[in-house]
């Protein structure tokens, strides 16, 4: 999980992967529940990148950042999404020179 990365969503203090926060003493497994969800849905999108499913990759890293925004989440969504557009295929499919 990504615990170092999220925040608090009471007081923004930086969780340490325990289910209470240090800073308010806020009740966080909720949060913690959403960020492992959006974790998996970032998995499922980097599987269906390797498979060529670029759209399912889109639609899957879509739900994650909605669950869970994180810089490289965006990437991973970005890329999903210019190659569901642009429908490229990977370099290792280009025949050899
Ligand atoms: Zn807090």
């Amino acid at each position: 999980m990504q615990a170092k990365t999220l925040t608090c969503p009471v007081c923004k203090a930086h969780l340490n992967g325990t289910n209470r926060c240090s800073g308010c003493g806020a009740d966080l497994s909720r949060v913690l529940v959403v960020a492992a969800q959006a974790a998996l849905l970032r998995e499922q999108a980097r599987e269906a990148l390797g498979r060529r499913r670029y759209g399912v990759a889109s639609d899957l890293s879509a739900r994650a950042q909605f669950l869970h925004h994180t810089p490289m989440g965006q990437k991973l969504l970005d890329m999903a999404r210019i190659l569901a557009a642009t429908r490229v295929e990977p370099l290792a499919d280009m025949p050899a020179t």
